[in-house]
């Protein structure tokens, strides 16, 4: 195809800047880190390559093997290609799609949004970025709980202030009314996630009503001196992956004047183990979601067209939700609970471990203690970095600690995520696990 004769090697330019080290980038790119899980999960990979059996419960993924998406979402993109959708779609989402969203709040969550309340983009961190990106100004204060997922990374994509808040675990590390209520007063937004990643656990409707109420007070208060209001950005992505007895909460369900000040993130890449589809959405007050599409539309972040006129069709049948989130769910809570009782079962042995029990999500949190014994090494384990370290040699199990979501101490706090095994391998990991810790002395 080229009507050049000559090849100009440049290798040596392009890589010259970063041989020599010099910092050329602007600080907001120097500053930002890269994901630590996706750090773990690489190292893991190589492991398994270079042969070793790894139960690889590290990443907030799916294996396509264990989870495919619904068989109606496949179809649906397929013929979408067929039918020749390849160009460009509105920049803030087909219409249709927009559409189904607005029916599946109505009838599943049971709020009422207008049309110009939804933006579709290429999955939830472009919404969550471009969230950010509307309504904080540099130097701003986002309040968002420890443990949690990349708050910390868009917050200084922003130049905004992060004001973090330690979630304990009495409170399943979830934040609390009182917690959120005292940062209120100077701040732009704040960040709740439920069910949380990395916990699985959700946030209990009291506590979110309590929050909403603090919140729309403290914007009643400031609307009255003329000042910008605080707002809520509302991490949903995992509510349709509740387990057990567990119902999920919403703002506006519990306090409807939130509508003003909610901004909910939510896609299909979790409900239905469809991450690499690309679609999510915002809904959210008008003003605020159309600056976030003009923010998505020039950064070009629209989920592709074929995949949004399959995720309507799909949104539009409840019948086929149904049936496929009954099968995906009962196969989360299987692996869950296998997780669980196993852990519990080395916990009345004695072991150092403990976990909390599962409400949502892909996920369960495992406490694992060992602190101060020593491996056969001679190896003392003293942080957390120590503990997974010795997991993954001792026992072939990958997991990630909560530093990967901002929490400080190292108290034996881990994330296991479960949507990339199956039963079997996580029957084979719950001995291995117990072997490796009665071996420590
Ligand atoms: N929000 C939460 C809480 C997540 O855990 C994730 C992904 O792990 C996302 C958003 C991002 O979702 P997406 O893959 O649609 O960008």
């Amino acid at each position: 195809m080229s009507k050049l004769s000559e090849t100009s090697d440049v290798t040596a330019w392009a890589e010259a800047g970063k041989k020599h080290g010099a910092v050329r980038v602007g600080r907001m790119a120097q500053g930002l880190i890269g994901s630590e899980i996706l750090t773990i999960a690489a190292e893991i990979r190589a492991q398994q390559r270079a042969g070793r059996r790894v139960c690889n419960l590290t990443v907030g993924d799916f294996d396509p093997k264990q989870f495919p998406i619904p068989e109606r979402l496949r179809a649906g993109i397929v013929a979408a290609y067929d039918r020749g959708e390849t160009n460009y779609p509105p920049s803030d989402g087909l219409l249709q799609l927009r559409e189904s969203v607005q029916k599946l709040y109505e009838r599943e969550l049971r709020i009422r949004y207008p049309i110009p309340s939804i933006l579709i983009a290429s999955g939830a961190r472009p919404i969550l970025h471009s969230a950010y990106a509307a309504v904080c100004d540099p130097g701003d204060r986002v309040v968002y709980p420890l443990p949690s997922w990349n708050n910390n990374h868009y917050t200084h994509m922003v130049g905004a202030q992060g004001v973090t808040v330690e979630c304990a675990r009495e409170h399943r590390f979830l934040p609390t009314r009182a917690q959120i209520e005292a940062l209120l007063p100077g701040s732009r937004l704040v960040c709740i996630n439920s069910p949380l990643n990395p916990s699985g656990t959700a946030i209990d409707r009291e506590e979110l009503r309590g929050i909403c109420v603090a919140i729309v007070r403290e914007n009643t208060a400031r609307k009255a001196r003329g000042e910008r209001p605080v707002f809520l950005l509302y991490d949903q992505i995992y509510w349709m992956l509740c387990v057990g007895e567990t119902v999920h909460a919403t703002p506006t369900g519990v306090v409807p004047e939130m509508a003003e000040y909610t901004i909910y993130v939510d896609g299909i890449s979790k409900a239905f183990a469809a991450t690499g589809l690309r679609v999510g959405w915002a809904v959210g007050p008008v003003d605020v979601i159309e600056r976030m599409s003009a923010i998505v539309g020039h950064v070009g972040a629209w989920a592709p067209r074929a995949e949004q006129a399959a995720t309507s069709e799909l949104l539009d049948d409840p019948g086929a939700i149904e049936t496929y989130l009954a099968g995906f769910r009962a196969g989360i809570a299987d692996r869950l609970t296998r997780l669980y009782q196993g852990l519990e079962e080395m916990r009345a042995e004695g072991l150092p471990v403990e976990a909390l029990p599962p409400m949502g999500a892909i996920y369960l949190t495992v406490r694992i203690a060992p602190f101060g014994k020593h491996t056969r090494d001679g190896i003392q384990l003293k942080r957390n970095e120590d503990v997974r370290r010795y997991v993954l040699e001792a026992a072939q199990i990958g997991i990630v600690p909560f530093q990967a979501f901002g929490c400080v101490q190292d108290d034996g706090w881990f994330r296991l995520s479960i949507g990339a095994v199956g039963l079997a391998e996580i029957d084979a990991a719950l001995p291995r696990l117990a072997h490796a810790l009665r071996q420590l002395q």
